[in-house]
């Protein structure tokens, strides 16, 4: 069982919430501040509950202390995002003497906001000493950090049983509520999963854990050619992988072919010689590509195909584009899957991934789905079915 955030008795307490403020930084500045305000709930529900707030986040990949990736400038946005109500206070390093004072003068309605943990080796390393120190200044540990709740580090995992209380925060909790369980333990059917993106052989696990539940398995991406080439079709210069990952893709086919779950594959595409659509492109009447092609996105009758299949579904989670979308012409494909889940109101809609939420965003269909998944990495390995560090360590009996 996982409490949340809301289910705890915050009024006094050192609040400790590992928060997710791995932000973009150009010089001084913070070029998006998206993870800062999706983190703002549960900040605000941690204070308005009476806690005394210690944030702990990791930046960039620093090799030891690095002002260049310093949380300072995520304090200062920070607090204008709180809309200046609460004190936010930057504390010179995550760890030692200095916190723990901050941490003992710190009142109820102020933030406290450590340093970049991954200052500090031992943070990746999970070291126990450190986890142990940063669990000192805690008496309940809170969990909103789901993009890194795949990696098992002091601030996600190592700490947590040696604070007294624990629960996940408000963004981790919508995460678990949408890919937990309404995607994996409980989705409504008829259930369809889409999956693309560049490479099978990143996707294998997805695909295993997800045949056996969905309805139908659409593919699409550079990691339909490898399944194409594993039957046999002419596939031109298409991206695929091969040696071994021919054989895999195989077998998923046969897997599929076992489990009667339709894995449906692209029946044309667009193509162009081509990647960045220099060059004529074209439509291709069926599965073949010409040989000095590549295919960049799927074609009109598979969009046709795809569309028909999510709009008769009652749970659509999606992961991976269908085609090279950074490429205009090459983004039909993956506009029109995120369409026909934007349009169907009746289905529970999900997107994990990096790539396939950007797209999302990017297109404006992100507010139209039910959930669109923070963790990119972690989506996809939640998707595997794998209990996530950071998510078992919150798991009480
Ligand atoms: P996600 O981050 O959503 O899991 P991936 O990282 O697996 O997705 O894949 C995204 C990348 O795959 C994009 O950069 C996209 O351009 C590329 N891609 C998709 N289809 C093709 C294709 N047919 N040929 C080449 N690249 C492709
Ligand atoms: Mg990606």
């Amino acid at each position: 069982m996982i409490r949340y955030i809301d289910d705890l008795q915050l009024t006094g307490k050192r609040v400790f919430i590992r928060v997710d403020f791995n932000v973009p930084l150009e010089g001084r500045r913070v070029t998006d501040d998206t993870r800062i305000r999706e983190a703002l709930p549960t900040i605000r529900r941690a204070l308005e509950m009476g806690g005394k707030v210690i944030l702990a986040s990791h930046l960039g990949r620093p090799k030891g202390a690095d002002p260049k990736l310093s949380t300072v400038l995520v304090a200062e946005k920070l607090a204008e995002l709180l809309g200046g109500k609460h004190e936010v206070i930057h504390a010179d390093d995550c760890v030692g003497d200095n916190v723990k004072k901050q941490v003992n003068d710190l009142k109820a309605g102020q933030v406290l906001l450590l340093e970049n943990l991954r200052f500090h080796k031992e943070e990746e390393a999970n070291d126990e000493a450190f986890a142990r120190e940063l669990a000192a200044l805690a008496d309940v540990y809170v969990n909103d950090a789901f993009g890194t709740a795949h990696r098992a580090h002091a601030s996600t995992a190592g700490m947590v049983p040696f604070v007294k209380e624990k629960a996940a925060g408000l963004l981790m909790r919508k995460e678990i509520e949408y890919l937990g369980d309404k995607v994996l333990r409980n989705p409504q059917k008829p259930f369809v999963a889409i999956l693309g993106g560049s490479k099978v052989s990143d996707k294998i696990k997805v695909i295993e854990s997800l045949l056996p539940k969905v309805d139908a398995l659409l593919v699409g991406g550079a990691m339909a050619y490898t399944f194409l080439k594993a039957q046999g079709i002419e596939v031109g210069k298409s991206r695929v992988e091969e040696g071994d990952k021919l054989a895999l893709a195989a077998k998923l086919l046969d897997t599929a072919k076992r489990l009667k779950t339709p894995l449906v594959l692209p029946i044309d595409h667009i193509v162009c010689a081509d990647p960045d659509g220099k060059g004529p492109v074209r439509e291709t009447p069926d599965q073949v590509v010409p040989a000095d092609m590549m295919g960049l996105d799927i074609g009109p009758k598979t969009r046709a195909m795809y569309t028909q299949r999510i709009r008769d579904a009652k749970t659509v989670v999606w992961n991976g584009p269908m085609g090279r979308f950074e490429v205009d012409k090459f983004a039909e494909g993956t506009r029109s899957v995120a369409a026909a889940m934007a349009i169907n109101k009746d289905a529970v809609t999900v997107i994990g991934g990096g790539d396939s939420a950007a797209a999302v965003e990017q297109m404006g269909y992100a507010d139209k789905m039910s959930h669109v998944s923070t963790g990119g990495g972690a989506s996809l390995e939640f998707l595997e079915g794998q209990p996530l560090p950071g998510i078992k360590a919150l798991e009480t009996k």
